[in-house]
């Protein structure tokens, strides 16, 4: 069913304005019709005799002088279905003249001859036309006179009658029809008005119905189009809002969620570092400044993940370039590997690091360092039995330098391999070291190293373990240019 936006009577409806507009046109249109059909039809009608009238005695005049003018004037009387005479300097009656008029020699009533030539002398133009009443007709009757002259100057007159019947009869049938199309006009008005406006008013609402669920936070609305010119433009000026809210909204997500992950690891190694002060080493001073400087760097470390995520979630929108400096990954692997220590000293893992080649890249190295992280952590979260990291560094063909993170841990099933760079995507078994990851560590890499312009890849069999291989362009390549995935 149709839904109208508002009740019809609220005058601010689109239905409630068409109506009246619609209502206001047809008024006009059969005001007018009934005031020229049926008040001025009389004076309509006088006019128009009149004109034609004087048109048939101009004609006349104008023909006096032809031969067959008996024959113009008897034609005309019977086409037009008026009476014509030619009456003499006296009144006489000249034509048209039956048999016995000859002997009879009719002539005009006096007065009305007397008030022909007093109209005609009023003229200048030699033409009279003017209404007279006579006692043996009912109505007015329309006379047109003039005087007729040829070469020889001689002078009769045109005189020419026509009765002024009255038109009521017509007038009564137009005025029955006036009323049946004026009932059908007024029907119709409304009718068309009440489609019309349901029409026009019905993506309106839709557009209005799908704007709420937009205004609740339901993102999935698409704004209908397919109607008129006017509402596939707000359609697509919606639809395209409606997008910008949604990306809005997942940047806002991914950030949070970005720095929800990147803090748990610090937080997990302080915590760890202060239970070793509590349990161990809080009476050998040496140990202990060692451990509580390390909790005191990763304190730092999370100021500045903080900062850092702020920047990497203006790098996914797209707002800040990377602050693209020379410098060696391989030391830049080292140094983040001092913050697993940890794992080293307490679980017993051994981390494996080689270097071939020239190592320097160009990049923006707390990014870099941040995606390295991300890797070993992995490697380590993922790692079973046997507690051994490999990381190789290594120039390749001169263009790239390739971080390679190998473990010989569990393993990702082949048909995860490529989902695990996307977004909140979890394996589907239980973490090994029994941590709640958020799927957002893969994703975060494939950003930094997409906005390095470099690649990343991964290697895996189930059981075997995986091998993640990071790869940036090297400090002095100039030779890359659209290579890169
Ligand atoms: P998280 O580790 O928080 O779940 P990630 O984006 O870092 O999120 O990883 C996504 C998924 O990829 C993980 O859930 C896991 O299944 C898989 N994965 C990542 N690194 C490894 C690895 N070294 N070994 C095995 N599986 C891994």
């Amino acid at each position: 069913m149709i839904r109208v936006y508002k009740s019809t009577f609220d005058k601010k409806t689109l239905n409630f304005k068409l109506w009246t507009y619609f209502i206001g046109l047809v008024s006009i249109i059969l005001i007018t019709l009934w005031l020229l059909q049926i008040v001025f039809i009389n004076s309509f009608y006088e006019n128009m005799k009149m004109r034609e009238i004087k048109k048939v005695g101009d004609q006349l005049v104008d023909q006096y002088s032809s031969e067959s003018f008996e024959d113009i004037l008897i034609e005309k009387a019977l086409s037009e279905g008026i009476s014509i005479n030619i009456l003499d300097d006296t009144g006489r009656l000249v034509f048209p003249l039956e048999f016995f008029d000859i002997i009879r020699q009719p002539r005009l009533e006096t007065n009305t001859f007397s008030e022909l030539l007093t109209n005609l002398y009023k003229s200048n133009d030699n033409t009279t036309l003017y209404t007279r009443a006579d006692d043996r007709i009912e109505f007015p009757i329309l006379t047109y006179g003039a005087i007729l002259e040829n070469e020889q100057g001689s002078n009769y007159f045109l005189y020419i009658n026509t009765v002024l019947e009255p038109i009521d009869s017509t007038v009564n049938v137009i005025q029955n029809q006036l009323i049946i199309i004026s009932i059908l006009a007024f029907l119709l008005a409304i009718g068309l008005s009440v489609i019309i406006s349901r029409k026009l008013s019905k993506p309106i609402v839709q557009i209005t119905d799908q704007a709420k669920n937009l205004m609740i936070g339901n993102y999935d609305v698409d704004f209908e189009k397919g109607y008129y010119r006017e509402i596939d433009n707000l359609a697509d000026t919606l639809n395209q809002t409606t997008r910008e809210l949604q990306r809005t909204r997942e940047l806002r997500q991914d950030l949070m969620a970005n720095m929800t992950h990147d803090l748990k690891t610090p937080l997990t190694l302080i915590k760890s570092y202060g239970e070793m002060i509590r349990d161990i080493s809080g009476d050998d001073k040496i140990k202990r400044d060692y451990h509580l400087g390390i909790i005191i760097d990763e304190t730092d470390r999370l100021t500045n993940f903080v900062d850092d995520m702020l920047d990497l979630s203006k790098v996914q929108s797209g707002l800040k370039s990377l602050d693209m400096k020379e410098f060696d990954i391989y030391k830049c692997v080292e140094k983040v590997l001092k913050r697993f220590n940890y794992f080293v000293e307490k679980e017993n893992f051994e981390i494996r690091l080689n270097k071939k080649g020239d190592t320097m890249v160009i990049g923006d190295e707390p990014k870099v360092e941040q995606a390295l992280y991300n890797i070993i952590i992995n490697a380590i979260n993922y790692s079973l039995e046997e507690k051994i990291v490999r990381i190789n560094v290594e120039e390749i063909e001169d263009k790239w330098v390739s971080v390679s993170v190998i473990d010989k841990g569990e393993g990702i099933p082949e048909e995860e391999l490529n989902l695990i760079w996307d977004r909140y995507y979890r394996g589907g078994k239980d973490h090994t070291r029994g941590k709640a990851g958020s799927g957002i560590g893969l994703a975060i890499v494939k950003t930094i190293v997409n906005a390095h312009g470099g690649r990343c890849f991964v290697e895996s069999s189930i059981g075997k373990g995986s091998t993640f291989i990071l790869q940036f362009i090297k400090s002095n390549n100039k030779k890359i240019d659209g290579d890169r995935t």
